[in-house]
């Protein structure tokens, strides 16, 4: 039901493109928002086809090609095109349309918020939902409903107003923890206080099996039910790297939003860098420890807690020595221990370049600086994750899935 819902959304949603082509090549009038909701509504009313979605998310699809265009006039996005129906895979209900109810608890042990409930959907019928998160019911502004292409829905409420407790000032004068983090290939995350995370590549660990499932579907007629079959196995199999990665970052988000009340980043363009690596599979490396996702995560999770992540020049960082500030030109990427030559000073490569952003966060005006310097030290196991074992069959494929393993 939700698939044919998506596929005539994203049927409207052309119409109304095609549409305000149309209209802007006779009249050179550009529609506003509200016309196109009213034109969404108008053919909604004369196409039988158009009434098999809800009134408001026939609206919210004139809306999403709505802010589609304003992207494109602000130069922030290309030109909108034609949408196509395998890549069409979510629909809003802004306000109404949609009802929870039956809601109880299922979680066991430590996790209580974990509950169960029925969710109504006009239009699409009854799902049953896990809720994983307590959020006030009636503070609940948009229900997204979203299809995965392996198949999995998620639901996504989105809440307005304030949830999470604000952190608390601290008092004046008192110092401020901040911790500079570097990133890596080998190791993902080097601490200024010491502490080290290494790189689980999830991407390289699942290649073999990527490029299997991918030769498999190439073998395949394409649409035939066996290329469908294949290419869902595909997808599954990406977007188990995607949230192996995502769940990682998540962990070590929260570990570092508890213990710093400012986080000291490199300010990098990735793009270039990935563009920069010399060999394919450096490239892959650097494509695989997705950098800009995990600054992003470690973003929202610092801002969620009333914390501040800085990002600061990256220019030379791993090349200046963090005791006397000179730049050691003969430092190369394959050099793990770092060697000043000016003033003798030795650290792990890693160690100093994170020591060397945190010192650079005092010059951009964070005031008060913690250098915590100590030994190298791996950060300890992260939680396990549940979904690893889940989604792999067979004993030797889960313990794989686990790269906490101090080390
Ligand atoms: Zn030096």
């Amino acid at each position: 039901m939700l698939r044919t819902q998506l596929k005539v959304a994203c049927r409207l949603y052309n119409t109304l493109f095609h549409l305000e082509e149309e209209e802007y090549k006779k009249n050179k009038h550009s529609m506003s928002r509200n016309e196109l909701r009213q034109l969404a509504l108008v053919l909604r009313k004369r196409n039988t086809e158009f009434q098999a979605l809800h009134s408001q998310v026939a609206q919210q699809v004139a809306d999403r090609f709505y802010w589609a265009r304003q992207r494109f006039f602000e130069g922030l996005a290309n030109k909108p095109k034609e949408k196509k129906p395998h890549m069409y895979l979510s629909l809003v209900y802004p306000q109404g349309g949609w009802k929870l109810s039956n809601i109880r608890e299922v979680g066991q042990g430590e996790n209580t918020e974990k509950k169960k409930a029925r969710l109504y959907l006009s239009k699409i019928g009854f799902f049953t939902v896990v809720i994983h998160r307590d959020f006030p019911l009636e503070g609940v502004s948009q229900v997204c409903v979203k299809l995965n292409p392996s198949g999995r829905i998620f639901v996504v409420f989105l809440v307005e107003g304030e949830v999470e407790a604000p952190y608390e000032e601290k008092r004046a004068g008192e110092p401020m923890e901040v911790v500079g983090l570097d990133v890596g290939i080998t190791r993902l995350v080097t601490l200024s206080d010491g502490r080290f995370l290494d790189n689980a590549k999830p991407l390289e660990r699942s290649l073999g099996r990527i490029r299997l499932l991918q030769r498999s579907l190439s073998r395949k007629r394409k649409l035939s039910k066996n290329w469908f079959k294949a290419k869902l196995k595909l997808a599954e199999e990406y977007e188990y790297v995607k949230d192996f990665r995502r769940d990682l970052f998540f962990k070590l988000g929260a570990l570092l939003a508890r213990d710093y009340v400012i986080l000291v980043l490199e300010d990098l363009n990735v793009v270039g860098l990935i563009q920069r690596g010399e060999t394919r599979k450096r490239r892959m490396r650097l494509y695989d420890s997705a950098f800009s996702e995990l600054r992003r995560i470690l973003g929202w999770q610092f801002q969620r807690h009333g914390k501040t992540v800085l990002a600061v020049p990256s220019y030379n960082s791993s090349r200046e020595c963090f005791q006397c500030g000179e730049v050691n030109h003969s430092l190369a990427l394959e050099d793990r221990v770092f060697h000043c030559p000016f003033c003798g000073f030795t650290l792990d490569r890693d160690l100093n370049a994170s020591l060397v952003l945190s010192k650079r966060a005092c010059r951009v005006g964070a005031t008060r600086l913690v250098c915590l310097v100590g030994e190298l030290r791996p950060i300890p196991p992260l939680p396990s994750l549940g979904l690893a074992a889940r989604r792999r069959r067979g004993g030797a494929m889960i313990q794989e899935a686990s790269p906490f393993r101090a080390g």
